[in-house]
């Protein structure tokens, strides 16, 4: 059960210092107190966890500074959809709001190379009127003798560049919690030039260690990647691990499925799970159509697969798009095959956009119907 307080609840205040003590001595309930720093409001719930059945939703509604109450199903408490719940489905960050209803494109590189490609890429970002990027800096890879990525090493000259370029900002992988330590420091050396979203991929979907100590500090959002070999639920399942830490500013990445089915494709397609995922869950949906994908392969009209599935997935109403993109995917040493190159930056930006447009008039005729029947 979830008992949202009112608006910007002051609790240092008597009312909710004797809500908190009477909650508290509730038997067999355990309290969990979550706070979201919203820019126009602060929003503080109150989490009951254990016999909650035994409470009455009419007895909570009417504590003293409590708004509204939610009785959540078993499945994915925090950040699921539920029975008359109204809490949000967006958050704001970096004066960007990442909700259901937006969309944002981070084109960038898969891996950080060197400190031209990294400039040339923010360049073309910016010229093409993007505020987000993708940069990886460290990177898990399937063998222990490739490449891992600059790490720790790269990130000031990423977050100046990004600074210099106006970009707001990054999504960057982490596989330990070291590297959020690593990246604050970063950020605090260079004067906060930027704002990172964590990313965490599908090779880690189910390291909960590592999902609980990125789920603790709240001034992140994370990314998680749905698991490429696990279903859905279990993804879903996954993320909950990041809420019930702390941290509701999570974005749901869907990247395709480990499969020959897929063939030739590098992963199979799994972008009709955006909807599913919105319906369940207030998550805003990321699609990544370079990992699904995987290559450079075009269809007979010349529009390439990367462009066709991400087509698919904004045509659904997907609200992010990771997308892999390098100055010579030639020499790239990561993901090359899959890079679209800087040229193609305005042809892809501009096909989401007859895209989006088109998922805009599927709404408004859907909501037409519905409002008609
Ligand atoms: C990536 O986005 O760079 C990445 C490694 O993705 P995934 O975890 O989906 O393979
Ligand atoms: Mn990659």
């Amino acid at each position: 059960m979830i008992l949202i307080l009112k608006p910007s609840i002051d609790t240092e205040a008597a009312e909710y210092k004797q809500l908190v003590s009477y909650l508290s001595a509730l038997q067999n309930i355990e309290l969990r107190i979550h706070q979201e720093q919203g820019v126009e409001r602060t929003l503080t719930e109150i989490h009951l966890i254990g016999n909650t059945a035994a409470l009455s939703l009419e007895d909570m509604k009417n504590l003293t500074g409590v708004e509204y109450v939610v009785r959540v199903s078993e499945e994915y408490r925090v950040l699921g959809r539920h029975k008359a719940d109204n809490r949000p489905s967006y958050f704001d960050y970096q004066g960007l709001r990442f909700g259901q209803d937006t969309l944002h494109v981070f084109a960038g590189l898969c891996a950080v190379d060197s400190p031209e490609s990294v400039e040339m890429m923010m360049k073309a970002l910016r010229d093409n009127g993007q505020v987000c990027t993708r940069m990886g800096a460290y990177k898990p890879r399937t063998s222990a003798y490739s490449f891992q990525g600059y790490g720790k090493s790269c990130l000031p000259y990423v977050f100046e560049l990004a600074g210099k370029y106006g970009i707001k900002v990054i999504a960057m992988e982490v596989t330990h919690e070291s590297h959020v330590d690593e990246i604050n420091e970063a950020l605090k050396i260079t004067g906060n030039p930027t704002g990172v979203m964590l990313q965490i991929g599908t090779r880690n979907t189910q390291n909960f260690e590592l999902l609980k100590s990125v789920g603790r500090p709240q001034e992140f959002p994370v990314l998680l990647k749905r698991g490429f070999g696990i279903t859905l639920d279990e993804s879903l399942h996954a993320a909950e691990y990041l809420a019930s830490e702390g941290n509701q500013k999570v974005i749901f990445g869907l990247r395709g499925m480990k499969t020959n089915v897929g063939d030739p494709h590098r992963n199979f397609v799994d972008f009709a799970h955006v909807s599913v995922v919105k319906r369940l869950t207030r998550m805003p949906v990321c699609i990544d159509p370079s990992h699904s994908v995987g290559l450079r392969s075009r269809g007979v009209e010349g529009i390439l697969d990367v462009m066709h599935v991400t087509a698919q997935g904004v045509v659904a109403g997907a609200n992010m798009i990771l997308v892999d993109f390098h100055p010579a995917p030639e020499k790239a040493i990561v993901d090359g095959p899959q890079a679209l190159l800087l040229s193609e930056l305005p042809h892809f930006l501009e096909d989401v956009q007859i895209t989006r447009e088109g998922y805009e008039k599927r709404k408004a005729l859907a909501e037409r119907i519905f409002a008609e029947n």
